[in-house]
């Protein structure tokens, strides 16, 4: 039994405009899969003023080479209004920078439709996306700076951000390693990442295991087989696996692979999440 639990449609501006929700629920119909969560994009830091009780203006960054999207708030509610029609269908949204706009972060988190909220960092303050980076004209030392302040606010984000579940631990490799080819001493940040998992158990909250990684340079989850092991010797227990798709094609994509991991490393179940609460699915294998 597996669930795709991050996926995006073309509300977000960086997924495939052939993306619909509807697209999405067939094929996920068609792999057989137990259910799939569409999280599309709200990266909290570009969302501008809140009202209460109100989605503020979403405005893009000029610098974000981003088309046109209609972002999370519009998700939620095409997602909502087809869910009787597709019973496979969750409701969900990827929250990016929860700690740069917390307001934002915590307005979004408690919409009562939402049934799962990834708490992802695709940037550090004031820096592009780390998919936008160029490391190679960078020195090691400022390598390492942007790695040490990711880390440092993805601690940060599990101590204080509401979410379900961290997503893409060690994004920053899949660019890093992956594109470009730079060795990273992970060692250096064996502390914090144990930090941050024994804070995500203490809260009650999960980590993903996102196969993005896997069908790009990297060729390796986020993350690693050895992270899923400490996160569980921890005492972790809420798993979930995601492709992170953004077009109809990788969806469900690497979730057998994701599977095997899970179970190397200790687990017999992944989670799926209605209403903000945990479900627990047995792996088949
Ligand atoms: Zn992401
Ligand atoms: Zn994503």
């Amino acid at each position: 039994m597996l669930a795709d639990m991050h996926t995006h449609s073309f509300f977000s501006p960086d997924a495939d405009r052939e993306a619909s929700i509807e697209a999405m629920a067939r094929r996920a119909s068609e792999l057989g899969l137990y259910a799939l969560t569409v999280t599309d994009h709200c990266d909290c830091n570009y969302w501008l003023t809140a009202e209460e009780g109100s989605y503020p203006d979403y405005q893009q960054n000029d610098s974000m080479m981003f088309g046109a999207g209609e972002y999370a708030p519009a998700s939620i509610e095409a997602v909502t209004a087809l869910r009787e029609q597709y019973p496979i269908l969750r409701c969900g949204t990827e929250l990016g920078q929860l700690v740069q706009a917390p307001k934002e972060a915590a307005l979004m988190a408690a919409d009562p439709r939402l049934d799962f909220v990834i708490g992802s960092l695709h940037m550090n303050a004031g820096r592009p996306d780390f998919y936008w980076i160029e490391y190679n004209k960078m020195d090691t030392s400022e390598v390492y700076t942007l790695l040490d302040d990711y880390f440092a606010e993805e601690l940060e984000t599990c101590m204080t951000a509401d979410f379900d579940i961290l997503g893409h631990l060690t994004y920053p490799l899949r660019s890093i390693v992956g594109e470009y080819g730079i060795q990273v001493d992970m060692s250096r940040y064996e502390d914090v990442i144990r930090e941050i998992f024994c804070t995500l158990i203490e809260r009650g909250r999960g980590i993903e295991i996102n196969t993005a990684g896997l069908r790009r340079k990297l060729a390796q989850p986020s993350p690693t087989l050895e992270y899923v092991k400490l996160y569980r010797s921890l005492g972790g227990e809420i798993l979930t696996l995601g492709s992170d798709a953004h077009r109809i094609s990788d969806i469900g994509a690497g979730l057998r692979e994701a599977a095997e991991l899970a179970k190397e490393a200790g687990f017999r179940y992944t989670a799926v999440y209605s209403r903000r609460k945990p479900e627990f699915i047995r792996l088949w294998i």
